[in-house]
């Protein structure tokens, strides 16, 4: 440790030395203190409960609750209820998600499916263009995000309410109560809220309700003005005092109807919106699935991951055993990130071919996750091209039900590095823990808001595969192909981990890149998290973070280029929050530092160190 006393002591030039040292260490307090939005610390320890999202207000309405006695699952409906309100382009009750919980009392993980799920109407040339004779798809942006035809049914209110009354202490109303106070005092407009809002404008200025709300005067809401959303409050209300039902079978419900029908548009939006289908029968007959999870083994750490229709916990779990074979910690640095990449690139080409809603397609799940299957994959010594034949996993399918027959084609890689979607943990005083994703699909969602009831529909169904055929095409009643994977672990030493992150299909990624940081590079969680990022998801090329390539230096990469790899570079993946919990019940939770303008982690009783 230096030893400041005796510094002071020593020779001048040495003196100035100490002098810029110190002035430096006072600076990069100063910098990082306040380069975190107010309230927002990145890591804490403690015991007593803990809770990390991406934003100070929802992260300290969920420690409020536990504070109070709620337990980790009524703390994470409370912090994803608050994000509705602060972060409403990432996530809210017009969205859907994925919620996997730890009951300590019976050592059992259980996850449940909010997934939005497409109109009965709906049918494989859900996006086909109207108007285009050769039969192409609508353009992606603006014309297919921004409809009603992207609209999937709802899942996160009833997720909510399912969570609380099978593993909760609290009423729907008692979990809502912080977030209504919150949407009708309101907060404050931050730097990443602002930026959302004008990266978004031509979208929302398409529809009267999104203008009146996020557009007031035309522009975006100022950084550091007061934002309030009084319909959301009402709405929040209406779900509180007449229950669940009213937003799937009383007056939301036919709000939502009449959005997605007739879409409330300006008089000449910039762009053609087209209208959806869900009708007031598909609101009717949305079901919230609690399926189990996806448990795989690696390195003595058992992994628990959502299963289909997520393609998350699957892809996560042959992307580890893929490594399992090889020590990646003890190899050279740039043959460890050599093999990372193959591996996901192997494991999404299988992903790609075979995944999709498990009610409409057979997805033989056992087989792709059979260790002999999987041992049949070897790891390619050079930068491979991208895999155009997937695995045939069907040999190694040992469940009696009927089987695919053949090994479908594969699938050019699809999905974008996305910036929507949110992540939340939390964890309680006896050891329950929550590991929850939820989403709005784009970051906007559709961009439509439900006039009157301030929240925005989703746009999720763009999920589906528009190229028949495919277990991922568009169909009646089904839910598309997700890549959220929010993640519960157990360490060999009796740590519970809890992980996830948005960011479209690069989530599997950046949770593959969590797990090895803390589990192969021994990586602390708040390192494991802020560390930079790379993602490989069968494409020519691996998406990097800048940092990423300042931190692999001109050696790992002459010597990756040398193996064949090629790079591409973006602004930044994923927005994690994690946490680790030790039999003791000693926290440390963490969120990003810097990424999607940095995530606020709290406990309930911080450690005095
Ligand atoms: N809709 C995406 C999924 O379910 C999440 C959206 C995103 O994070 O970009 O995988």
């Amino acid at each position: 440790m230096l030893n400041l006393k005796g510094a002071w002591q020593c020779a001048p030039t040495k003196r100035w030395w100490l002098y810029g040292l110190t002035l430096g260490l006072v600076l990069v307090f100063a910098f990082t203190t306040l380069a975190q939005p107010e309230g927002k610390v990145p890591v804490a320890y403690g015991s007593g409960g803990a809770v990390a999202s991406v934003d100070a207000d929802a992260s300290r309405i969920g420690i409020e609750v536990l504070r109070q006695g709620g337990n980790a699952v009524d703390a994470a409906v409370a912090t994803a209820a608050a994000l509705g309100v602060t972060d409403p382009f990432s996530a809210g009750i017009g969205g859907g998600g994925f919620m996997v919980i730890y009951r300590h009392d019976l050592d059992r993980v259980i996850t449940l499916d909010g997934r939005e799920t497409a109109p009965m109407a709906v049918t494989p040339d859900l996006f086909r263009d109207p108007d285009n004779l050769a039969g192409e798809s609508l353009p992606f942006f603006p014309n297919r995000i921004s409809s009603g035809l992207a609209v999937g049914v709802p899942g996160t209110p009833l997720n909510w309410q399912t969570a609380l009354s099978r593993y909760g202490t609290l009423s729907l109303a008692e979990a809502l109560a912080p977030a209504i106070e919150l949407a009708e005092a309101g907060f404050t407009v931050d730097d990443t809220f602002a930026q959302q809002v004008t990266r978004n404008q031509l979208r929302f200025a398409a529809f009267t309700s999104t203008q009146q709300l996020y557009l007031p005067n035309g522009a975006p809401p100022a950084v550091g003005t007061l934002f309030k959303n009084p319909d959301m409050a009402n709405t929040y209300r209406l779900l509180a005092n007449q229950g669940v039902n009213s937003f799937y079978r009383g007056e939301i419900a036919q709000a939502i109807v009449d959005t997605v029908q007739s879409p409330p548009t300006v008089e000449q939006p910039s762009f053609k919106v087209y209208p959806g289908a869900i009708s007031l029968a598909d609101l009717d007959r949305y079901q919230v699935r609690v399926r189990p999870p996806v448990v795989s083994d690696y390195r003595g750490y058992r992994l628990y991951g959502m299963g289909l229709p997520s393609s998350g916990g699957i892809t996560v779990a042959q992307t580890l055993d893929l490594l399992a074979s090889s020590d990646l910690g003890s190899l050279e640095r740039a043959q460890a990130l050599h093999q990372i990449i193959e591996a996901e690139r192997l494991a999404f080409c299988d992903r790609n071919a075979y995944l999709g809603d498990p009610d409409y397609v057979d997805v033989p799940v056992m087989g792709l996750l059979n260790p002999n299957y999987l041992a049949s994959r070897p790891l390619p010594t050079q930068a491979a091209a991208p895999c155009t034949t997937p695995g045939n996993p069907l040999p190694y399918q040992t469940d009696p039900s009927p089987s695919l027959t053949q090994a479908p084609a594969a699938v050019a890689a699809n999905g974008q590095e996305g910036l929507s979607t949110t992540h939340l943990v939390t964890a309680d005083q006896w050891g329950n823990v929550v590991s929850y994703t939820l989403t709005i699909e784009s970051t906007g969602g559709s961009g439509m808001v439900v006039p009157g009831y301030g929240f925005i529909l989703n746009n999720e169904l763009t999920d589906f595969n528009t190229t028949v055929p495919h277990p991922n095409v568009p169909e009646s009643g089904k839910r598309p192909r997700s890549s959220m994977s929010p993640t519960i672990a157990f360490a060999p030493d009796g740590r519970v981990l809890a992980f996830g992150s948005p960011g479209g299909a690069t989530i599997i990624t950046t949770v593959i890149g969590i797990a090895t940081n803390l589990i192969d590079f021994r990586l602390p969680l708040s390192e494991a998290i802020s560390a930079p990022r790379f993602s490989q998801r069968n494409g020519s090329t691996t998406t990097v973070e800048q940092a990423w390539v300042e931190q692999a230096g001109n050696n790992d990469l002459n010597n990756l280029s040398q193996l064949g790899h090629q790079f591409r570079m973006t602004e930044e993946i994923g927005a994690v929050t994690g946490l680790e919990q030790w039999p003791n019940g000693v926290i440390q939770v963490a969120a990003e530092p810097i990424r999607r303008g940095g995530g606020a982690a709290m406990v309930v009783n911080p450690r005095v160190e």
